[in-house]
């Protein structure tokens, strides 16, 4: 197969490693706990809240958040 598209992997902000994985959170299913074992990602937890880092670096630990879209600062409506 030769379907090398560029993707844009994640780099760490601190170190530049593309040695990342998403940082999920949430009850890990087997599935994800198995991936977690596998070191394909890192478990954030249960508990979430909107400035929790979403990405960890394997190489040197760093944790950061990264989003898509950058939200304009719109209302929060009730
Ligand atoms: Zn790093």
């Amino acid at each position: 197969m030769t379907g090398d598209k560029k993707k844009s992997k994640r780099k760490c902000e601190e170190c530049g490693s593309t040695d990342v994985v998403p940082i999920v959170y949430g009850y890990p299913m087997e599935e994800l706990l198995q991936e977690a074992e596998e070191g394909k990602v890192s478990l954030g937890g249960c508990c979430v809240t909107d400035d929790d880092p979403n990405w960890h670096c394997k190489a040197c630990g760093h944790e950061w958040r990264y989003t898509r879209a950058k939200r304009k600062g719109k209302p929060y409506l009730p």
